[in-house]
């Protein structure tokens, strides 16, 4: 059994090269990832299962011994290949499944070149954009904790969009909160819903480890820090040498922090989810280069979606039909509308 891939390199064009029109390249290239199990054992016998490529699916077919009796019988269970992962349920081929994630992870994602050149409906195409932007999206959700014991981490909050008041209701505008190691530059970013000060202090525990020096701006929503085990400082512009120097290196640090989102504007809609949608794909695209971001996004595919987890039994050992598909992602294409 081999090993999930470590790292490779495979750019925009090079990707459509080596899958487009070929699932037996793409099938391999989501196992290389982890996406599609290595190998299954019988949740039964415990015995590894042999896989059928032209059935995508692993069948078991080991004997066993009936109790009480000399007599063996064979065990029929057998499972899809692409039960509980990313292709669980998928109408699409899985070429078209990777190519699709290839384009909607270039900078230039056009959403109607993609549904043309790779014929997918519209309600298909739409929810595989979904679920591309589930996977970016759980990538964010599960960034690194930074900081530690009397590691100085810069936290700043910003606010992007334009403000537009329609009915009285702000929109097109959200805030964005981050922090930032002064000295290895390690970082989180992530949306932050209202009420502010509450939802606040849950992402610092969360993405902030005990015992950190945390230095901020003078901002009301950060004035609980103190109760938490953290130390705060706060920047107060008071003229005092130490504090400039804090100031300075403060600004510096988040200045890094939003340097990759500063030409970012949300787009339209006023639900967070679509923010924390975009602001995600954009996380991502800034974070991985040209030839390794697909790699990353499939190893976050697998992440989400372990497969094997799920191995089920089939009803009863003189079943040998292939078991069905369950139609997770059935189920939620059906919803988006077109
Ligand atoms: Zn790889
Ligand atoms: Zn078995």
């Amino acid at each position: 059994m081999s090993e999930v891939c470590l790292g490779c390199e495979c750019n925009y064009f090079e990707f459509i090269q080596k899958f487009y029109k070929d699932n037996e390249a793409s099938i391999a290239y989501l196992r290389d990832h982890g996406v599609l199990p290595l190998g299954v054992s019988c949740p039964r016998c415990n015995k590894p299962c042999h896989y059928r490529a032209e059935r995508h699916t692993w069948y078991c077919g080991a004997y066993r011994k009936i109790a009480k009796t000399k007599r063996r019988k064979q065990c029929y269970f057998s499972v899809s290949d692409f039960k509980g992962s990313f292709l669980s349920g998928a109408k699409i081929e899985p070429y078209k499944v990777i190519c699709f994630a290839n384009h909607w992870l270039s900078k230039q994602w056009d959403y109607q070149t993609v549904r043309e050149c790779l014929g997918i409906s519209v309600a298909t195409g739409a929810a595989w954009q979904k679920y591309c932007s589930e996977v970016t999206e759980h990538w964010l959700d599960n960034q690194e904790p930074i900081g530690g014991p009397d590691i100085v981490v810069d936290i700043d909050e910003t606010l992007f969009g334009k403000l537009k008041y329609e009915k009285g209701k702000s929109l097109s505008q959200i805030w964005v909160f981050g922090g930032i190691e002064r000295d290895s530059k390690n970082y989180f970013i992530f949306p932050l819903e209202e009420p502010l000060s509450q939802n606040l202090m849950s992402l610092i525990q969360k993405f902030i480890l005990p015992g950190s020096v945390i230095v901020s701006n003078r901002w009301n929503a950060y004035s609980s820090i103190n109760n938490y085990d953290y130390i705060h400082q706060v920047i107060n512009h008071s003229g005092d040498s130490t504090d400039e120097e804090n100031a300075q290196a403060h600004t510096q640090s988040t200045e890094l922090l939003w340097r990759d989102i500063k030409e970012w504007t949300p787009g339209p809609g006023n639900r967070l989810q679509f923010y924390k949608q975009y602001l995600s794909r954009l996380l991502f695209l800034q974070h991985h280069t040209f030839s390794n971001i697909n790699h990353y996004f499939f190893r976050e595919v697998a992440r989400m979606y372990p497969p094997g987890l799920e191995t089920e039994e089939t009803s009863s050992d003189s079943c040998n039909d292939v078991q069905k598909e369950p139609n997770d992602h059935e189920d939620k294409e059906s919803e988006v509308s077109d």
